[in-house]
């Protein structure tokens, strides 16, 4: 629901006019095709040195440090930038309406499976050392975000299916900005309902969103077509609390969607620890205790406990210890779920920037070299006649372990807020409300000693020539 106080981004003189232009959406989606053109480019073609090649150092540096910064500090401009929805936008154009999304597949279950997929292809290949597997990750996507929009008459692919998508849309849950109506009265008057269905001029939401009904950015690709396609021009783009979400139960019901959220918390914490000594050690220990030596299944086995069988048990437990007389399990869970595990995106967002912060800060200016040395293999002189591989740190060494204990510390406490905020306005008695968010906050306590313990060890640098741990 609008707030009039509120600023709306989308009425900012300029900024506003070129977000709500009929083009504007490709003047963000152009120059992050280029780059994922350079990326399938030098991925096939350059040096197969990671340090040493745009695609897996852009891939996995540069990419994942801006995105969480950029759903942190102002909302899912990726998803709006992303050039795998240029071809698909081709497609969907040739679709001539083409089928529904099965009913059945019509929740988060897919996503779940897709982020763990591309993290346990991302430990088993290595792909941040891989340019080539970089480059064919990319193509992929391509393909398969064409192939399901040529098939399906929705953004079956962003909704249901992308993993990057997934990751996007559960941390623009905390973005300040939110797609909103600006007159409820206009809403109710309106005949064509343009925003969703869309004109002869512009697509509706892709995501079928229907803007009064908006309460949150999940699904929200901020592509701003609702905005485009309002003949009343009365879409905002507002700026809201980014604990909002954090501290209200989640509008979807079942557990698909608090599943996502709570194993992605997790895998914040896994993919932090496949990336310090001990993750070796207890491959190690695992594969001689169970005789397995292939390392897919070794990951399959220890990720999978760690992102999926973890969260699952965490959830259920928390549903038992917090059952109330003549409940199931089962929908005692679901309501434990639906309550509050939005709370714990906070510090779920704390791991994530702690980690891919960590690559960016040791990584950042890596691009530099990387970028002049593609150059020079084509005979271009313009950035120099020597790549400068002393180049790599955006930040000082120092600074980093401290910056990762500060985004935690403020996840962790934004988490506990959420979390009595949540509890005190869903029961009677702040008495009540402590015994049922008690069993939420040892498990924030949990996550975020192991957290701030996986970042205390030495992490692989990926991505840079420079050798030094902190
Ligand atoms: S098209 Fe505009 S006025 Fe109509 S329902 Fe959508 S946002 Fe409201
Ligand atoms: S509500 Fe739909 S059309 Fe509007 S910005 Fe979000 S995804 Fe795009």
């Amino acid at each position: 629901m609008t707030n009039p106080r509120a600023p709306d981004v989308l009425h900012i003189p300029v900024l506003g006019e070129i977000l709500r232009w009929r083009r504007g959406r490709l003047l963000f989606q152009i120059p992050l095709f280029l780059i994922l053109m350079l990326i399938i480019y030098d991925g096939f073609t350059g040096p197969q040195f990671a340090p040493e090649n745009t695609a897996t150092v852009l891939a996995w540096v540069h990419y994942r440090g801006l995105v969480i910064l950029l759903l942190l500090l102002a909302g899912n401009f990726f998803c709006m930038s992303c050039p795998f929805t240029l071809p698909r936008t081709i497609a969907r154009r040739l679709s001539l309406h083409g089928g529904r999304w099965p009913a059945k597949l019509r929740n988060k279950w897919i996503s779940v499976f897709s982020l763990f997929a591309i993290f346990w292809l991302y430990e088993w290949l290595d792909l941040w050392a891989s340019p080539l597997l970089t480059a064919w990750v990319a193509v992929a996507y391509l393909l398969l975000s064409f192939a399901l929009e040529a098939w399906f008459a929705e953004s079956a692919f962003c909704k249901y299916v992308c993993p990057l998508g997934a990751f996007n849309f559960t941390f623009s849950m905390l973005s300040p900005l939110q797609i909103t109506e600006r007159s409820q009265q206009v809403c109710r008057d309106c005949r064509g309902k343009e925003c969703v269905n869309g004109d002869q001029r512009v697509l509706g939401c892709g995501t079928e969103l229907f803007v009064p009904t908006v309460q949150s950015n999940m699904d929200c690709v901020f592509c701003l077509d609702c905005a485009r396609a309002c003949p009343y021009d009365n879409v905002a783009l507002q700026i809201r609390s980014p604990l909002k979400e954090a501290r209200t139960r989640l509008a979807a019901p079942g557990y698909a969607l608090a599943f996502l959220i709570l194993s992605l918390i997790f895998t914040g914490v896994m993919s932090a620890f496949g990336m310090v000594p001990p993750v070796y050690r207890l491959q190690a220990w695992l594969a001689e205790a169970l005789l397995i030596r292939s390392e897919a299944a070794l990951l399959l086995l220890m990720f999978g406990a760690g992102n999926l069988l973890l969260p699952a048990v965490t959830l259920f437990l928390i549903g038992w210890i917090n059952k109330p007389p003549g409940r199931s399990l089962l929908q005692s869970a679901r309501s434990e779920a639906s309550q509050f595990v939005p709370a714990l995106l906070p510090l779920g967002a704390g791991i994530w920037l702690a980690h891919y912060g960590f690559h960016l800060a040791t990584s950042g200016l890596a691009i530099v070299p990387v970028f002049q040395s593609f150059l020079l293999d084509h005979h271009i002189t313009l950035l120099g006649d020597r790549p400068r591989w002393d180049l790599s740190m955006l930040l000082p060494l120092d600074w980093i372990f401290p910056l990762q204990v500060a985004v935690i510390l403020a996840g962790t406490f934004a988490s506990f807020a959420s979390l009595a905020l949540s509890g005190l306005e869903n029961n009677h008695t702040p008495m009540q409300a402590l015994r049922r968010i008690l069993p939420w906050a040892v498990l924030l306590v949990l996550l975020a000693v192991a957290a701030l313990s996986v970042f205390n060890l030495p992490m692989e640098m990926r991505g840079t020539l420079q050798i030094g741990n902190p």
